[in-house]
C-alpha cells in the first residue's frame, strides 16, 4: 500500500489522533466504506454489524509509524474515513490528545 503524507508537518511528526487500542474509535458510514472499496476488509472490520477501521499495536492498522525519523503517515490518506477529515489540527481536540501523548512519553 502506498503511502501518503497526512496533512502539514505537525501532523507527520506527531500523528496522536491516530493511537489508541479501542478497535471501536474510528467508525465508517456507508460514504468511508464506498471511498475505501476494495480496500474496506483490508483496513476496517465489522463489529456488530458496524464497520470501523482495524488498531494494531496501539494505533490505527492503516498509520506507518518510523520512530526513527519521528515520521507517522496515513497510508490510505486520499481515502480516509470522514470522522480523519473532520479531525481539525490546532482544535481543543487536537491539542489535548497531543497533550495526553507528551504525558505517556515521561
Ligand atoms: S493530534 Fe493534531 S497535530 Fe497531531 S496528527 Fe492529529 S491533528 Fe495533527
Ligand atoms: S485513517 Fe489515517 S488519519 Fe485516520 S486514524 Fe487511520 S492513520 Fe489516522
Amino acid at each position: 500500500m502506498a503511502v501518503a503524507a497526512r496533512r502539514s508537518s505537525q501532523c507527520t511528526s506527531c500523528g496522536a489522533c491516530c493511537f489508541t487500542a479501542n478497535p471501536e474509535y474510528i467508525q465508517l458510514w456507508s460514504v468511508d466504506r464506498e471511498r475505501l472499496s476494495g480496500q474496506l476488509t483490508e483496513v476496517a472490520h465489522e463489529i456488530n454489524g458496524r464497520w470501523f477501521l482495524k488498531m494494531t499495536a496501539g494505533h490505527c492498522d492503516s498509520l506507518t509509524v518510523d520512530r526513527a525519523r519521528g515520521l507517522y503517515l496515513c497510508s490510505i490518506y486520499e481515502q480516509r474515513p470522514d470522522a480523519c477529515r473532520a479531525f481539525a489540527e490546532d482544535s481543543a481536540a487536537c491539542e489535548l490528545i497531543r497533550a495526553e501523548a507528551l504525558l505517556r512519553r515521561r
